[in-house]
């Protein structure tokens, strides 16, 4: 045991959105901790299939962005509640700032972001999007 949690080498488990929940309390994890951090060593975790849906608790419009981004400004960052529970913060995508507000309903996409030559591994951001009725 220790080192690095399983699901951090499973790519196919980030994309398809793996918390944890706590079988003492029931508070869902994303992302997944080992350890409930209300029940301690009280709590044991099981992952759960996260559904990516949830809604905008907080945001903000970044108007002036950090090196690298300066071609996505202005972009909207929120806090995200997903229906689960957890709080995650991500970049909305496909969206104008305006269309935003808080409790829009928005749902998890994954954009691949790099890939690693050596060991081939990818990386994925987490980004969400408003989910448009229809
Ligand atoms: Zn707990």
């Amino acid at each position: 045991m220790g080192g690095v949690p399983r699901f951090w080498r499973s790519i196919d488990n980030r994309y398809r959105l793996i918390g944890t929940r706590c079988k003492n309390c029931g508070e869902v994890f994303f992302p997944p901790r080992v350890v409930c951090p209300n029940c301690r060593s009280d709590g044991e975790m099981e992952e759960v299939q996260l559904s990516g849906r949830g809604e905008v608790y907080t945001y903000s419009v970044v108007r002036v962005p950090p090196e690298g981004f300066e071609d996505k400004a202005p972009y909207v960052v929120a806090v995200v509640k997903l229906e689960e529970g957890p709080l995650v913060t991500a970049m909305i995508v496909d969206c104008e700032p305006g269309e935003i507000d808080v409790g829009t309903p928005v749902e998890a996409v994954f954009r691949r972001i790099s890939e690693d030559g050596e060991d081939g591994v990818i990386y994925y951001s987490l980004e969400f999007r408003p989910v448009r009725e229809g």
